[in-house]
């Protein structure tokens, strides 16, 4: 960890001693002397391979395998055969000794893993996409063993723990990549500790001011936090310990990375942050009294501080996917602030920060505690390995959130394809080709057949089933989500469609020959509008499909000439009426007046814009439905006024009446604390409005909200929203323009 250098070589020696006594008493685990022995025999073996080579540093090559040992073994709970591995972990990347010679050595399980450590090193010197594409293929497909994953974040934690001395560039992109592959890797994994410390340490490279800025505010609000902190925690010391609890309790700060995450996506400044720090409270207790001793310690926190039932979170009856259990809840403490507190077992906190490989510890049998470990890895192999739907929830998140919203698929012949999450079968052809796409008749996948439509998964090899008589159909639209196969299957639709459409036009003329009607634009628009296709095009294509034969038109022509009159008659009448409506509003008086000539005139405020009163409004004469009021900038104004000028009435609004009207108000925000209530109470008790609808969804934190309301005027409305915008957490308020 610190660059030392030590000019005398028996200093050296005496300092690499010691560095490797450390690591032995680091195995907590009980080892047998048969294990001593190994580990003693690979540090010599590594010590002898790296003599010459010295870290960036200039310290000693041999620091960086016995750091990277020590971790794997104290910080993340793993065995023997990982220790070993972790010494020798770049001794056949950098050194003389091949592989061959440590399986000679070490046999065949060392050699494999150091196998897998040599090659994920071959790929860091790619460029970083590359990188990450082969990573994802590497965990799929190479993970024999996940020790070799589990050693790796070992040794990138300790080059990111010492990346100090590497030059500029190459910290940032160990730093980016870190960020990218490992800290999500970690969380996957259930490693907490490391995550976080990845996630800081990666910000310290990649941002450092930002970092140093955080980390400097976080110093000097200390003092107040611990003052805050001690304040709430004496009462409930007191009372667990009455209550005969053996525990530790302490207030923990977030971790920079997660302090500036929050300072991104939330948009509020350091100071506004409100949850900089979380009570955790460890309870010392007996594995069967686990979940009663953690719901017994949060009755006595919440008969002090009172609990915000909305953040209690239960991760002892339902672990997280990952593995995390703990009992979370925010309650209100001194001064009115909220605070986080975290209430776990000794051994679920060690398994939070520690992931999978501590449950084994735990375990009651003590024998082959190693045996158990292998166990655990195998099953974490088989899940990456399955295709089985019913694998544990845990390896299917692990896979979801490390490729986000990709997948990553194979070809017959092992090419890598990588597609977005969701995509089926049928996405996967057109990614090959577009022809292969077009002539798909099926799929094989891992050797099954499977349908089109078929969503693919990660680590999935599929084999695409194709025949020269096949082409692209319409509900082919519904089977894929790539941009490309949607877009290729509608061109080859619509190539289709021109096709028929144009076979449907001679069809469609010699029917009408057939049936004595002229052949003219105006007949063939005339069956299109009693079909109610929106084209003559559409009506030549249906003609065409046989969806549209002849005895349909001899329907159409018989109805015509049945209702032919009665027709022309009803439409006479309500061209009289609109007529008459706009004869009537004109001749009164050059303009409508909402609330005065109300009675007179059948006329309703249009739900697309909700105008109220003060709004800049007109009418519009339906033909149906009377006088439609619209508010001058609706959605629908400009195409109204536009095409349908001389249906235009001008409006304005009378003060008379006291009417209420609907109105609708956005609201965007941050999620605080009782924030809806606060809402709420505005609208309903301090300006005396009703409330009809009331809507909110929250997203991570952010929350978007509709709010119907009645209001009398523009004036009340705009009031109401100056009120709102000053409530703590809301960012928006803007008006419902509808759609
Ligand atoms: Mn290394």
């Amino acid at each position: 960890m610190d660059a030392i250098h030590l000019q005398n070589p028996e200093q050296e020696k005496s300092e690499i001693l010691k560095r490797y006594k450390a690591l032995l008493r680091s195995c907590k685990r009980k080892m047998e002397k048969d294990d001593k022995a190994q580990i003693r025999k690979a540090f010599e073996v590594a010590l002898e391979a790296h003599k010459e080579m010295r870290r960036k540093s200039g310290e000693p090559y041999i620091f960086h395998p016995i750091a990277v040992a020590r971790i794997a073994a104290e910080e993340i709970g793993l065995g023997t055969t990982s220790i070993v591995c972790a010494l020798l972990h770049d001794v056949v990347e950098d050194t003389d000794l091949s592989l061959d010679d440590i399986k000679g050595m070490f046999g065949e399980r060392v050699a494999k893993i150091i196998d897998g450590l040599t090659k994920i090193t071959g790929i860091s010197e790619q460029s970083t996409s590359i990188q990450a594409e082969n990573f994802r293929k590497m965990l799929l497909t190479l993970s024999d063993d996940v020790r070799v994953i589990l050693i790796k974040l070992a040794d990138r934690l300790h080059n990111m723990r010492t990346l100090d001395s590497m030059k500029h560039e190459k910290q940032l992109k160990i730093a980016s990549e870190t960020l990218y592959l490992y800290a999500p890797l970690a969380h996957r994994l259930g490693l907490n500790a490391i995550k976080t410390e990845l996630e800081d340490l990666s910000l310290k490279y990649t941002e450092p001011e930002i970092f140093f800025d955080i980390e400097k505010k976080l110093k000097d609000t200390e003092p107040e936090r611990k003052r805050y902190i001690n304040k709430f925690i004496v009462p409930l010391k007191a009372e667990l310990e009455t209550e005969g609890f053996g525990f530790k309790m302490y207030g923990r700060p977030k971790s920079i990375f997660s302090i500036n995450n929050k300072i991104k996506t939330k948009g509020v400044p350091f100071e506004e942050i409100y949850d900089l720090f979380a009570i955790r409270i460890i309870l010392d207790s007996k594995s069967e009294d686990e979940k009663a001793d953690c719901w017994r310690a949060y009755s006595i926190i919440t008969d002090f501080y009172h609990p915000n039932p909305d953040r209690l979170r239960d991760w002892i009856s339902t672990p997280k996917a990952n593995g995390y259990e703990s009992l979370h809840t925010t309650v209100m403490g001194p001064e009115g602030k909220w605070v986080e507190v975290q209430i776990r077992t000794v051994r679920m906190d060690e398994l939070a920060e520690k992931g999978y490989a501590a449950h084994w510890k735990y375990k009651e049998v003590a024998e082959a505690r190693e045996n158990q470990l292998d166990e655990w890895l195998k099953r974490i192999r088989e899940m990456l390995e399955s295709s089985d739907e019913n694998a544990l929830e845990f390896i299917d998140d692990f896979k979801l959130n490390l490729f986000a919203d990709e997948i990553v698929c194979f070809t017959p012949k092992g090419d890598m394809r990588t597609l977005p999450l969701g995509a089926t079968a049928l996405d996967f052809a057109f990614d090959i080709h577009t022809k292969v796409g077009e002539n798909c008749i099926g799929a094989k996948v891992n050797h099954r057949l499977v349908p089109l439509s078929y969503q693919l998964k990660s680590g999935d090899q599929i084999e695409i089933i194709t025949s020269s008589k096949q082409s692209p159909k319409e509900d082919w639209l519904g089977y894929v989500i790539t941009a490309k196969a949607k877009s290729k299957i509608k061109l080859a639709l619509k190539e289709v469609k021109k096709k028929l459409a144009d076979d449907g036009r001679e069809v469609l003329e010699r029917k009408f020959n057939h049936l004595k009607l002229d052949f003219t634009v105006q007949n063939i628009n005339e069956v299109a509008n009693f079909f109610n296709l929106p084209s003559s095009h559409e009506l030549f294509y249906r003609v065409a499909t046989g969806s549209i034969n002849l005895k349909n038109i001899k329907d159409y022509i018989e109805e015509r000439n049945k209702r032919g009159g009665k027709k022309q008659g009803a439409k006479k009448q309500g061209s009289k009426s609109l007529e008459s409506i706009v004869k009537e509003v004109r001749g009164s008086a050059d303009m409508l007046v909402i609330g005065e000539n109300m009675k007179r005139i059948d006329y309703k405020l249009s739900p697309c814009c909700t105008p109220i009163p003060g709004d800049d409004v007109f009418g519009f004469i339906t033909i149906n439905e009377g006088i439609k009021i619209h508010r001058v900038n609706c959605p629908n104004a400009i195409q109204l006024m536009s095409n349908y000028a001389y249906r235009i009435v001008k409006a304005k609004w009378t003060n008379q009446e006291m009417i209420s009207f609907l109105s609708g108000i956005k609201i965007k925000g941050i999620d605080e604390m009782g924030l809806v209530n606060n809402i709420t109470q505005i609208i309903s008790t301090e300006l005396n409005v009703n409330m009809r609808s009331i809507s909110f969804d929250t997203n991570d934190g952010v929350f978007e909200g509709t709010i119907m309301v009645f209001v009398q005027d523009t004036n009340h409305l705009t009031n109401l929203m100056a009120k709102l915008k000053k409530v703590k957490g809301v960012l928006t308020v803007s008006r419902v323009d509808g759609n």
